[in-house]
């Protein structure tokens, strides 16, 4: 039985490095990232998200998984939520300002770092 933690580009940020669980059974990913927090990934959703996720959708998905995380559940993104979470509007200036005050309090405790990609947007 392999004990060894497998480190793996983290398939929603594309940026940090995520622990991979090993999901038994389910057909899909599980990932741990420093940045995301936890979650479950299809395999459809996993080819859709390598075509066509630019860095904003990204962050949406990140915080998504956190904010589920923060809940006390794990997310499981498939073909379908993939869908529902990218429909929403990207956050305004204001939510994101908000957004990034709580992420800050937060990654004090767990050493998260605030998301550049929030940074380089142009709004
Ligand atoms: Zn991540």
């Amino acid at each position: 039985m392999p004990s060894e933690e497998d480190m793996d580009r983290c398939e929603v940020c594309a940026d940090q490095l995520a622990t991979t669980i090993p999901s038994g059974g389910f057909d899909g990913i599980h990932q741990d990232c420093p940045r995301c927090g936890e979650f479950q990934l299809t395999e459809t959703a996993s080819s859709i998200m390598r075509q066509a996720l630019g860095t904003d959708r990204r962050a949406l998905l990140s915080g998504w998984v956190r904010s589920q995380n923060r809940l006390g559940s794990v997310p499981m993104i498939t073909s379908e939520n993939l869908k529902t979470i990218l429909a929403a509007p990207l956050p305004s200036v204001v939510d994101q300002s908000n957004a990034l005050l709580k992420e800050a309090a937060l990654g004090l405790k767990r050493g998260l770092a605030i998301p550049l990609t929030l940074m380089s947007q142009s709004f």
